[in-house]
């Protein structure tokens, strides 16, 4: 078959992947100038590394591995209030692998590009199907005819809007926007997360192997602004944190400085059906759990191969194939963010302070879980 796949982050080569090696036709069309590489680590886990080794990539993917050893949180002058070594949550014979978004954005890009169509720069504007097959309008190329057509564009997917309607009737706001832009690594500690909190925000460096990322996250009911522009996120990122303590004006410089940088609410989205017809949606255009759940990455690797392999047994009845074996893990990714908000931004200065309590706590907590099970 001719198969379109809108989107060259993750699901989309993940995708790509599967389908060249069963002999399909596969074109992948990107809005970016290339694969966008900005980010902070994510992580792989559970079915997503037996994914990755069924593709031959979990050497690579375990070669890339970042080694984080703990978050600490501090005050506006800097000074510790709380910290977390990593060792107090991982769980023993964990093989789930945490690494660059950029390192798997390029594994997954490079095993895909020779055996796959990619056109940068480029994007769906129109998609009219009927019982054979989707007529499909690009912004810049010819009109072209495809068997299938895949959303892996993500939250904000166009191939979502053209086919199921506009994105408000999916989107579930948390209440929070998160931002990432790379930094001066001199400003964060290898290995470590180190967070700053005021009521309502969180600024913090992730440092590893030897780079750093400014992490932002903040609670507001939804914002209108355009995805697209830049300068107007830079903006509502450096109002928001204007007068910040501990290093957040030199976070803030790196914003207005960036030419790239990730910017979104933080939502999820939530459909009765995935696909219509001949057009399905895969990864977060379908499913987003969002980044407090830490499973984009697994949902988006393990759905693309639940796809593929649902098509492997034919094109009658895939679709349904591929939501059955694929709805059970993403309910449960759906369902885990609710305490994830307010242990990264608690709402208020009490919220705050039991949360650094609990911090402290909690690796009592998890050592005395280890004793009753061994
Ligand atoms: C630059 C960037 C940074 C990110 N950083 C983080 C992070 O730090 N933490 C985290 O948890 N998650 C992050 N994410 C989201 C994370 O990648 C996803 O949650 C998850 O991996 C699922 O991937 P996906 O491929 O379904 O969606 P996404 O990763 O969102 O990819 C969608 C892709 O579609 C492309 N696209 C969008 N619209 C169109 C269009 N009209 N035509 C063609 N292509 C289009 C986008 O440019 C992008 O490449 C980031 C995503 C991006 C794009």
């Amino acid at each position: 078959m001719r198969i379109l796949i809108s989107g060259a982050s993750l699901a989309g080569p993940s995708l790509a992947f599967w389908l060249v090696r069963a002999g399909h036709e596969v074109t992948v069309v990107e809005r970016a100038r290339r694969p966008r590489t900005g980010g902070s680590p994510i992580d792989v886990r559970g079915p997503a590394v037996d994914v990755a080794e069924r593709m031959g990539l979990l050497p690579a993917v375990q070669r890339a591995r970042v080694h984080t050893e703990g978050i600490e949180c501090v005050d506006a002058r800097g000074r510790r209030t709380a910290s977390l070594p990593a060792g107090v949550y991982a769980k023993a014979g964990d093989r789930d692998v945490e690494l660059e978004r950029a390192d798997l954005v390029d594994l997954l890009y490079g095993a895909t590009k020779d055996d796959a169509g990619y056109r940068f720069e480029d994007s769906v504007t129109a998609l009219e199907q009927d019982a054979d097959g989707v007529d499909v309008t690009f912004l810049h190329g010819r009109p072209e005819r495809f068997d299938l057509v895949v959303g892996a564009d993500g939250t904000h997917s166009v191939v979502r809007r053209l086919v199921f309607g506009e994105e408000s009737r999916f989107l579930r706001h948390l209440g929070l926007y998160v931002s990432i832009v790379g930094v001066d690594p001199e400003l964060g500690r290898e290995n470590w997360g180190v967070l700053h909190n005021v009521p309502g925000r969180l600024a913090g460096v992730y440092r590893y192997h030897g780079k750093a990322d400014a992490v932002f996250m903040f609670r507001s009911p939804e914002l209108s602004y355009d995805h697209h522009d830049l300068d107007q996120q830079r903006k509502l990122l450096t109002d928001t944190y204007a007068g910040g303590g501990w290093r957040v004006p030199a976070l803030l410089d790196a914003v207005r400085a960036a030419d790239d940088l990730y910017f979104d609410a933080v939502n999820q989205v939530h459909l009765p059906t995935w696909s219509r017809g001949r057009v399905t949606l895969v990864g977060d255009s379908g499913y987003c759990a969002s980044p407090l759940s830490g499973m984009g990455t697994t949902l988006a690797m393990v759905g693309a191969a639940r796809l593929a392999d649902a098509l492997a047994a034919g094109l009658d009845g895939a679709f349904e194939r591929y939501e059955q074996a694929h709805r059970p893990l993403v309910a449960t990714a759906q369902a885990s963010v609710s305490h994830g908000a307010n242990m990264l931004v608690p709402a208020t200065g009490l919220a705050l302070w039991r949360r650094n309590q609990l911090t402290k706590v909690i690796p009592l907590v998890m050592a005395a879980r280890r004793m009753f099970r061994s």
